[in-house]
């Protein structure tokens, strides 16, 4: 077993050193500041004497020039009460790009929130509302959302996108804006050892999805094996012109959810067919036990739903061939899966059910 350090004295500096050390920075003096609800613990930074400030832009160690009024930036709060980090930034003299403000670890450009406190709110941000994440932590819900946003372009800049071998693709109803506005077309990885999202897009055009395809890199697309999609015709159309080398896997739910569809048009339309006979108002009645997957209907449901597929209306019809397709998610050998498939495709081409 691995022996444990021994025991320190602590203070706060220690901790600071343990969790967070910056290169070529030092921490000062920590001071406990103001009472109640103006309470604060404020920490200086110095640099060290012996190492020189770096370019912002270019990263380059460089002479100093001079050093700016002290500014503070906050950090992680503890026990609840806020903390500062001051630090009077040096401007140093880079050959490439002039007198400049030297590149600060714990600083993301002109923000006063410190990048380590930035990843703790985008973190708690998942957990909470933003708006509770502020609360709890004291602070704006400005500064959660600019956290949030500069955690993500982070996050999208560092990203791997090496490997990805299957994508899939789908349309999700957001509710804002009309018509096509209202949808957004989202790609997801799926491989076995990583799901996350990709990509996100306004509409569910083929235009859309181009333009996702193109986010992801002519690299990730190429080396892909697996796409699975929904039925929807413009992601058909993309999918099949740019990445047809892929096997395309239509998703159950999807599949369900048209052959569900059809068998709902076919008793409408047989509805108001038989429209003031009594047949009709039965199979009103019959909406949802037609849906449901057929071994789930019970009791007395199923023996009207079987008086139903006795009566030889199209919706009987319609219903069956729903049901009948449930076998083909049982095959495990593809021969046998296309075998069917013809099968019940002929059954449902000579049904004359348009739907
Ligand atoms: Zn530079």
């Amino acid at each position: 077993m691995k022996k444990e350090p021994p025991a320190t004295r602590l203070n706060i500096k220690t901790i600071l050193n343990r969790v967070q050390p910056f290169p070529g920075f030092v921490y000062g003096s920590v001071h406990l500041l103001g009472s109640a609800c103006t309470q604060r613990i404020e920490v200086k930074v110095r640099s060290r004497a012996s190492s020189q400030g770096r370019c912002s832009n270019c990263r380059k160690p460089c002479p100093g020039y001079d050093t700016l009024p002290e500014r503070r930036w906050k950090f992680v709060p503890l026990w609840a009460i806020p903390v500062f980090l001051l630090y009077a930034e040096r401007r140093v003299e880079c050959g490439e790009h002039g007198v400049i403000v030297e590149q600060v670890p714990w600083s993301a450009g002109k923000s006063p929130v410190s990048i380590a406190l930035m990843i703790f709110l985008a973190q708690w941000a998942r957990r909470l509302s933003w708006r509770e994440t502020a609360r709890v932590f004291q602070t704006s819900w400005e500064s959660v959302y600019r956290s949030v946003q500069w955690f993500v372009a982070w996050g999208l800049a560092h990203r791997v996108l090496a490997g990805i071998q299957a994508i899939g693709i789908d349309e999700i109803f957001w509710g804002r804006g009309r018509k096509s506005e209202a949808f957004l077309t989202v790609i997801y990885q799926i491989d076995g050892h990583c799901r996350r999202l990709l990509w996100v897009g306004r509409k569910r055009t083929q235009a859309t999805l181009q333009r996702g395809l193109d986010a992801l890199g002519s690299e990730v697309v190429s080396g892909l094996k697996y796409v699975c999609s929904d039925m929807w015709k413009p992601y058909l159309n993309v999918i099949a012109a740019r990445i047809g080398h892929a096997l395309h896997v239509l998703d159950r739910f999807h599949i369900t959810l048209h052959l569900n569809q059809a068998v709902d048009q076919v008793r409408r339309a047989e509805s108001t067919r038989l429209k003031g006979k009594p047949l009709a108002k039965r199979l009103k009645k019959m909406r949802w036990k037609l849906l449901r997957k057929g071994s789930r209907v019970r009791g007395r449901a199923k023996l009207k739903l079987e008086g139903l597929l006795a009566s030889k209306l199209a919706t009987g019809r319609a219903w069956d061939l729903k049901e009948a397709f449930q076998h083909f998610w049982k095959y495990r050998s593809p021969l046998w899966a296309g075998g069917f498939l013809d099968y019940w495709t002929q059954r449902a081409m000579r049904s004359r059910l348009e739907p």
